[in-house]
């Protein structure tokens, strides 16, 4: 099974929306396909989108908050986005990591939340421009494996999102080879962690119709989350059936 996660940030009207819909219900992906489609929704256009939800498409939210309820203008709780049947949170995005304060204690804490309320949680973890530059990679993302996941509820299934911080929006992908080798070493730091078994590793950072199915092709990559190329239905579809 391979996952193709949109994450459409703070982007789409209701309008595009209605459009972005359209196009996806008439595209005929093949019977049996063995792709999960997802799409992270902003908070307000979540309930409409819940429309789509189907046993090949998730609809999930970009946030959550790390506290239950109480006096937190502004905020989204976990049990919140159950209540209205969500299926996924994404959670550390590494723009809330770097624009928004998110420690990895909160991210923690969020992940939490989202797995006291059975939503699954896709947790983004990568290094920056230069910390690759400087060889930690595996450093970082080890760090921020053992943080994030500090305590969790090993037995309910979790989705690790590979993005290095340098890949994100500037056209430059990470090679086929890169992805290959970090997501691998992911996986291994997980089996640590969770206990050996299957994980779902994606891998996201520019991908586009064009790199896809290279970037796809290989077993230990299980999708990809998809920024910039989610917005659009068709280049969103042709990222998909690139799995097929
Ligand atoms: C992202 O922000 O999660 C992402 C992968 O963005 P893009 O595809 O635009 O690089």
């Amino acid at each position: 099974m391979k996952y193709i996660i949109g994450n459409w940030k703070m982007n789409m009207t209701a309008g595009e929306i209605v459009n972005f819909s359209k196009a996806l219900r008439k595209y005929k992906f093949p019977k049996h396909s063995d792709v999960m489609l997802g799409l992270a929704v902003p908070y307000v256009y979540l309930l409409g989108m819940s429309k789509m939800q189907s046993s090949m498409m998730m609809i999930g939210a970009q946030n959550v908050s790390n506290h239950d309820k109480g006096a937190y203008t502004g905020e989204i709780s976990a049990n919140m986005l159950a209540d209205v049947g969500l299926d996924f949170c994404l959670v550390g995005h590494s723009e809330r990591r770097a624009m928004f304060g998110e420690t990895d204690e909160i991210v923690n804490q969020k992940l939490e939340k989202l797995q006291e309320n059975e939503l699954l949680p896709i947790l983004c973890i990568g290094e920056t421009l230069e910390q690759y530059d400087k060889g930690q990679t595996k450093a970082v993302l080890s760090a921020q494996l053992s943080k994030d996941l500090e305590g969790i509820d090993k037995s309910k299934q979790i989705i690790v999102a590979y993005e290095p911080v340098w890949a994100i929006g500037t056209g430059k992908s990470a090679s086929a080879d890169l992805i290959k080798e970090t997501i691998t070493f992911i996986k291994q730091e997980l089996d640590k962690i969770l206990g050996k078994r299957e994980h779902i590793v994606l891998y996201g950072g520019s991908v586009n119709p064009a790199n896809s199915a290279e970037i796809l092709r290989n077993e230990i990559v299980d999708g990809a989350l998809v920024g910039g190329a989610s917005l659009d239905a068709d280049r969103f579809i042709q990222i998909a059936s690139s799995v097929f």
